[in-house]
């Protein structure tokens, strides 16, 4: 790890001076993957900026019914939260499908938000990779890419958003609030990540000096039907091959709204627009769900080792929503 300054500044405004005043500064909360990248080498900061003092660790109603949800609330405490139980099931149970309890403990959902790729050419610097420097390689494309992209990915990138909590705030409709030196603005989650396209360094659309200070729910009555099922290579401790957020409204047997988002497939938390587009005013049964499926998958390119995430996927979201279409559960 390359020696770094620490502060601890006690106003946002303070730690977006110190953010704007060295471009090399990072912002630090939980610290569990950046204190990681640090150690590897991967992000060497001049300075740390500590946010952990800020109070930005609410939970609160909004007027409209939804949830705002402060950017230092640890992972722990928002999967706990009994309005996130009774309403947002979907999101705590993708919380509780990701890391450990000792880990969630300190990680933030700010930092939950802002966690790189797990991609090994990443992690280890003996390989070129055009995430840590860009216009090198991307020896995944071309090495061993089981675990990588099959949507939206690019010949500078393959890799995968590792993040559970994202999916669930993807197929919720959630909005990250931001704020930087020219004040606050709201970001769509699904306009919050980037595809890798030709700079794969950028994982967000944050500017310069700008940080997360909340995530807002909308208010989704058909939330509490949500389901998040993970597929992964060991039961615990380990990051997405697959998993699928699903939530569906019925009326009889009809579908009248749905969320769709998949993890583990894309550079970013990929919300299936268009199956959910196709599943509304639908039947909700095994025809239904199949062709929904087939939907989200249209547009796979599955790299040479990873074919299977496409089948994976598409039998994930047949088992995703046919659970949810009996109320809910799994995660
Ligand atoms: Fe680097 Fe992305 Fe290629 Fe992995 S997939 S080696 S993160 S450029």
């Amino acid at each position: 790890m390359k020696n770094f300054s620490y502060v601890r500044p006690s106003s946002l405004e303070k730690a977006i001076a110190e953010s704007i005043g060295d471009r090399q500064a990072m912002f630090i909360a939980g610290g569990t993957n950046l204190v990681d990248r640090m150690k590897g080498f991967l992000d060497q900061p001049s300075l740390t900026i500590d946010l952990s003092g800020l109070a930005m660790n609410q939970i609160e109603t909004t007027p409209d019914g939804g949830l705002k949800i402060g950017a230092l609330v640890t992972n722990t405490d928002l999967a706990n939260n009994v309005t996130v139980k009774s309403d947002y099931p979907i999101l705590a149970r993708a919380i509780l499908a990701g890391a450990s309890q000792q880990i969630r403990n300190m990680a933030t959902v700010g930092g939950n938000i802002m966690q790189r790729t797990r991609c090994p050419y990443y992690y280890d610097t003996a390989f070129a990779c055009n995430k840590r420097e860009p216009n090198t390689a991307c020896p995944a494309a071309t090495g061993i890419n089981r675990i990588h992209a099959i949507l939206g990915a690019s010949d500078s990138c393959v890799a995968v958003n590792p993040s559970d909590m994202s999916v669930a705030l993807a197929a919720l409709g959630a909005t990250v609030e931001v704020r930087g030196e020219k004040g606050d603005r709201l970001i769509p989650f699904t306009d919050f990540h980037r595809l890798p396209g030709n700079t794969p360094d950028r994982d967000t659309n944050l500017e310069p000096g700008e940080l997360i200070t909340a995530v807002i729910l909308p208010p989704l009555s058909f939330a509490k039907s949500g389901v998040y099922l993970k597929l992964r290579d060991r039961a615990s401790y380990a990051f997405a091959i697959v998993s699928v957020a699903a939530a569906l409204e019925l009326s009889g047997e009809k579908i009248t709204d749905a969320r769709l988002a998949l993890g583990g497939v894309a550079h970013k938390p990929w919300r299936a627009e268009a199956a959910e587009e196709f599943l509304s005013g639908k039947v909700a049964d095994p025809s239904t769900f199949s062709a929904a499926a087939e939907i989200a998958l249209q547009d796979a390119k599955p790299l040479a080792h990873n074919e299977f995430k496409v089948e994976l996927s598409k039998r994930s979201i047949r088992r995703a929503l046919a659970v949810s279409a009996k109320g809910g559960g799994i995660g």
